[in-house]
């Protein structure tokens, strides 16, 4: 007999879902995880602090109402850490809560601590007492998340030489900064404290950004961004990082010199493997402290499941939360489903950027004819009443039955909006769907409408010219 018939090992969203769905099967479940980790990275450290403080900075730089009041708008003149940081706690605290409660309601036991396994059916887990309680099971879900990775030669300080998870706990906020990576996590910090007058740098190894984006709308990201004062240094590698008494000077490999309040390094993520001692089950993680999995979430070993960011691609919370699901679904006998293919992704950089389903780039290179429909924020009613003069929705429409392809929303409620357009898709709607549907007046929504028609239009138009 086990203590447990399923215990997880992190309580974020994947180990969250995975534990509440396996109690819901009526199995006596346990998530292991740090005192103050509950929630997990997405938490406390990651999704849900960065878009809390996304949000404060829109508020109190009165930023997104500047289009309306003029650009010296400001709804708070001096912006402090304090100020945004109590928006961050207090959010944290009240999310925190609200897993606490579901869980307990579900009657999924916490055990506090950090979990190595003992072997495959047992972990010891380490609640800091120096103490270790060995717990056992029949299945096990490993959800351990990732943790930013820091390339060994820099030297970091978490003052002035800071990773994603320092950049949420800077004493003040700074002059200027350099952030090391383009990503999703560097952009999205870039773009947040560009807005808060922070003077950002952004150096890129490659030559482009963002890549699996629409081009032109990671094009308009970037305009918007320069003008938020922020430069790019695309091609360019940072050689090294010196820290002087008063702020960091940052020396490229192209021998240019940049000085910094902050640099803050956004260089991928690392599996958080090596605490659980993943050889006493028979499992091993890769150079990125990644476990592979199956298409059901199972390791090498039968009974260990592995979800969430720890398994690496596509490493949302969002995608995380699903995996955690249908890992407990398959452990608990449950008929096998798999993920949806159509899968959004939302990036929080200001303005935001969404999109679903192909782009461009991805339906030429595969020869797959599509038309364009585009609307813009500026000719809707709802664009002018909230002050967004550059927000755009496309839809990638099939010419040949008029299924839609891709959607691509940038500016206010992208990552709101794009939801519409997924939802057409994944029922297997086609544009005269959304030809046909009559919007709520006035909506950033009736964009659908508008780029539906446009696309409509063209096709008219090649239809009516070719036969
Ligand atoms: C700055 C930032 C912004 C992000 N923004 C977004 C966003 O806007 N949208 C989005 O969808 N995703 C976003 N993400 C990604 C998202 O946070 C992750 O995909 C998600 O948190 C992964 O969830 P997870 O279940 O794998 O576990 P995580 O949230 O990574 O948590 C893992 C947990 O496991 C625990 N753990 C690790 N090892 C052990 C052990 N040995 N014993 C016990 N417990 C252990 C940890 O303490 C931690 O609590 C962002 C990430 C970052 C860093």
């Amino acid at each position: 007999m086990y203590d447990y018939d399923l215990l997880v090992l992190g309580s974020g969203p994947s180990g969250q879902k995975a534990a509440i769905a396996a109690a819901k099967l009526g199995r006596r479940v346990a998530i292991v995880d740090r005192r103050d980790m509950l929630g997990g990275v997405c938490i406390n450290t990651g999704t849900v602090p960065s878009k809390t403080l996304r949000e404060a900075v829109l508020y109190l730089t009165g930023l997104s109402q500047r289009d309306l009041y003029g650009s010296s708008y400001r709804v708070k003149e001096d912006i402090t850490v304090a100020d945004l940081a109590a928006r961050t706690q207090h959010v944290i605290t009240r999310q925190t809560d609200v897993i606490r409660d579901q869980l307990a309601r579900n009657r999924v036991a916490m055990i506090t601590g950090t979990g190595r396994f003992a072997d495959p059916h047992a972990v010891w887990v380490d609640a800091g007492s120096g103490r270790e309680t060995r717990v056992s099971f029949d299945k096990a879900v490993i959800a351990a998340g990732t943790r930013p990775a820091r390339p060994e030669s820099v030297d970091f300080d978490d003052r002035t030489i800071v990773d994603s998870d320092g950049v949420i706990n800077l004493q003040a906020v700074p002059r200027s900064m350099v952030v090391v990576g383009a990503g999703v996590i560097g952009m999205e910090y870039a773009s947040l404290f560009a807005a808060l007058g922070t003077k950002v740098t952004v150096v890129e190894r490659r030559e482009r950004m963002l890549d699996f984006c629409d081009e032109e709308i990671v094009e308009s990201l970037k305009y918007h961004l320069r003008d938020l004062s922020v430069t790019f240094r695309f091609g360019e590698e940072v050689a090294a990082v010196e820290k002087h008494r008063t702020a960091a000077l940052c020396v490229l490999r192209s021998g240019k010199k940049i000085v910094a309040d902050t640099v803050m390094y956004s260089a991928g993520r690392q599996g958080q493997t090596d605490d659980l001692a993943l050889e006493a089950a028979g499992l091993t993680a890769d150079h990125r402290g990644r476990i592979q999995v199956d298409a059901n979430y199972r390791t090498a070993v039968d009974t260990i499941y592995a979800v969430g960011d720890v398994i690496g691609f596509p490493a949302l919370a969002s995608t995380s939360m699903e995996q955690g699901r249908l890992a407990a679904q398959h452990a608990c006998g449950e008929p096998s489903r798999t993920m949806s293919e159509l899968q959004p992704i939302g990036i929080y950089t200001i303005p935001e950027i969404s999109f679903v389903g192909r782009t461009e780039d991805e339906l030429t290179e595969t020869s797959t004819p599509f038309e364009v429909g585009i609307a813009r924020y500026r000719e809707l009613a709802r664009g002018q009443i909230v002050g967004d003069s550059y927000g755009m929705l496309k839809l990638l429409v099939s010419p040949e039955d008029g299924r839609l392809l891709g959607v691509h929303v940038f500016g206010t409620g992208a990552t709101e909006v794009v939801h519409i357009g997924q939802a057409v898709m994944g029922c297997g709607g086609t544009v005269d769907y959304l030809l046909d549907a009559v919007f709520n007046y006035p909506t950033l929504a009736e964009a659908y409408k508008v780029a539906a028609l446009d696309a409509a239009n063209k096709i008219r138009n090649i239809t009516r010219i070719d036969g």
